[in-house]
Formats: structure tokens, sequence, C-alpha cells
């Protein structure tokens, strides 16, 4: 009915092209299925330090094959590179070629969109501070992965998700406003007393102010016949919008000056990390963010294999051997190591971090997967550390 892969179609490995099972259909044959290690490193873009996310659901599809996973866990803040510029392994797979390559389209799948949304809800939430800013984003992708984009979103940073499945997957109350069709079909009068039916206790009462007037005008009116609402929310249509911040500032003064500083004011509609910083100067309390969290560029990640029966091996471009990951607790550095380096102390003095956790051991979930709250919780710490350093070195 929807032009989607089903769960079977994806465990089964028949989401993938189709050049890897031809493949293994033929290493059997001949005798060439190997012990092998395959890692995945980013390779583009380069320029920008990632919040790494999509893990579980590479979990969950290589559950039951006999191999083993290592990866860095969901919520981690890294450059795509280490500090001295070697390519850094996210998640590395060992076992029998057969048992995992019909999954490489799936897996990198999985990891490239997740990553690059929690990505880019990381930058927003840099540029939000501590303002909160929800994802508003889902309907400008397939449904089918709303939860998946949602989730993605939260633990980049997001402090609420608009979309059901999303938030059930997150553990919290979706969060919504009010459509504009509520004040087409019933005026705006009605449409704000209305809205504020029904609101789930400890949520918000927000109205949105901009259907019919001009911003500064419905603000007042709204302020006025609802002192106690929390948040006028502005959608101000682009063709509108000649100087959004300007518009926020005067709609500050003027609910100040008739004694509504209580009331803030949530702005929605094609923003991206730049404008949330843009309209956070210029007043505004809240950011809804859609298609620049939603859609975000998804990173490159590539699978390779960089050893065959114990020995490196690798292709033409990339590092052989299996390797760790290290990261300095104190100054950000990253360093790359071949595997058997277990220790290791960095440049500064501070002993580092290894990265790589397992999380399948022979076909079986090593340990309980941390619920996507517990993930948030060490992001944003990670965000607020690493995210601004890492800027600077890049
Ligand atoms: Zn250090």
């Amino acid at each position: 009915m929807f032009n989607i892969a089903t769960d079977e179609d994806i465990l089964g490995g028949d989401a993938s092209d189709v050049y890897f099972q031809r493949s293994i259909s033929g290493i059997k044959k001949k005798g060439f299925d190997y012990d092998v290690s395959a890692e995945f490193t980013v390779s583009g873009p380069l320029n920008t330090w990632l919040n790494f996310s999509g893990l579980d659901e590479v979990v969950n599809a290589l559950e039951g094959r006999n191999v083993d996973l290592y990866a860095i866990p969901e919520g981690t803040v890294m450059n795509p590179r280490d500090s001295d510029g070697i390519p850094v392994p996210f998640l590395r797979i060992e076992g029998k070629y057969s048992e995992f390559g019909e999954m490489e389209t799936a897996i990198l799948g999985f990891i490239c969109q997740s990553t690059g949304i929690s990505t880019e809800a990381s930058k927003v939430r840099i540029a939000a501070g501590d303002l909160p800013f929800f994802s508003f984003g889902i309907r400008r992708m397939h449904p089918a992965i709303s939860p998946m984009i949602d989730r993605a979103a939260f633990i980049g940073g997001a402090d609420g998700v608009s979309g059901i499945l999303g938030a059930k997957i997150v553990g919290l109350e979706p969060l919504g406003t009010m459509p504009h069709a509520l004040s087409l079909l019933a005026g705006d009068d009605e449409a704000w007393a209305i809205s504020q039916m029904n609101i789930p206790k400890g949520h918000k009462k927000v109205l949105l102010i901009d259907t019919y007037m001009d911003e500064k005008f419905a603000a007042m009116k709204a302020a006025d016949m609802f002192p106690n609402v929390d948040y006028l929310r502005l959608d101000t249509p682009g063709s509108r919008r000649g100087n959004f911040p300007a518009l926020l500032r005067e709609v500050r003064w003027e609910l100040d000056l008739r004694g509504h500083s209580k009331v803030k004011l949530m702005v929605t509609g094609g923003l991206n990390a730049e404008s949330v910083s843009q309209l956070k100067e210029a007043g505004a309390d809240a950011f809804g963010v859609g298609t620049s969290i939603s859609s975000a560029r998804p990173f490159d990640f590539a699978m390779d294999i960089v050893s065959v029966r114990g020995a490196p091996l690798t292709k033409r471009g990339k590092f052989s051997g299996t390797k760790n990951v290290f990261r300095c607790p104190s100054c950000g550095r990253i360093e790359v190591k071949p595997s058997k380096t277990t220790r290791k102390t960095c440049s500064c003095g501070k002993r580092m971090e290894p990265m790589l956790k397992k999380f399948i051991e022979a076909g079986k979930e090593a340990g309980n997967y941390e619920h996507p709250k517990e993930i948030r919780e060490r992001s944003v710490k990670e965000i607020s550390k690493f995210g601004t350093m890492f800027n600077r070195d890049q």
C-alpha cells in the first residue's frame, strides 16, 4: 500500500543493493566466506562535528546474526577525523562476511540519516542556548520514518516533538500549539478560546496570532483577551517577513508596554540554527524547527572491510586493521589507534577515554540499551562541552 520496506524486508537483507546478495552467494559457493572485521567511517561532510545516532536500529537489525558489534554510543559528539586526520571508526562489526554483508545498505541508512538529523538538532540546541526548541518537521518527510526523525531530533537536543509516534518512543507527551485551520474555521477569537481547551496538564498555553492580522495588533489583542497565556506563536509567512527580528522586537516592546511582559513569544516557520540565533537575539523565547532538522543532510558513512582472517587488509584509500578511538575529556583531543592500544594518555596529560563499546556479542545484545531520555541527557552535556570546542577546531 505504501512505498516502504517492512521490518521483515529489512531484517532479511532485502532493503539492500542487490550486489551484496549476489556476491555472498558466490563467496559461499567458492569457500571464501572468511571471518572479517568491517568499520564504518565518514567520507563527508568533513568540515563539521557530528552527534552520532541511529545505532539502536543497527543493534535491532544485527541481533540474531552471529557477529560482534562495537560502536560509539548514540548522543556522542565527535569529529569525523581524529586530531591527526585519521578517519574515526564509529562502528565495527566482526564475523563471517555472509552474516552481515547483505545488511550494509540498511545499516548505513540507519546511521547516515539519523546522524544528519541529530547533528542539525544539536546545532539548533547551541543556537537556542537555554531556550526551548521543538521538532516540528515530520510533515516534510515520509510518514513511515517520522518516529526515527523525532527520536533523532530529541537525542540531538530538542526539548519536545510534535509527532505522536515520535513522542511515544522518547517517552514524552507530543507537543502542539494550534493550526491556522482553527482560526480559518472559527475566527481568531473563538479559535483562541477553543485552543485553550484540552491542554494536557503541565503543557504550555500557546496562541497562534498571525492568521489574519498584523502581528503587533494581534499580539496586543490576544494578550489582552488571555493575559495568562504562556506563548504567542508567530508563524509569519515568508512573503511578510521583511525583517522578522525587527518585527519580534516591535511585538515585544508593545506587549511589555501594556504589562504583558510575562507573555512569551514562540516563532516557527522555515527556521534553522542561524535564524534561531538571530531571533533569540531579537527576543524570541521558544522555537519550533521543522525542515532544516527533519531533512538534514545525511552524513556519508561508508563500510569497509579492514581485516580478513585476522590480518589487516583493506582497499585503497582506507586505513587497514581494527582500531580503538580515544577522546580526551579535558581538551577534546581525538586519537584513532590500532585496537591493541587499550590505554592512552593525552598530550595535555589527562587519561583519554576509549569511545567504542560492545553492543552485540555473538548475536546477543550485550547489556541493556539506553532509553532515549538517558541518551539525550548525555548528548546535551556532550554538545555544550564538545560542540563549541570542535567548532573552533575545524
Ligand atoms: Zn587532552
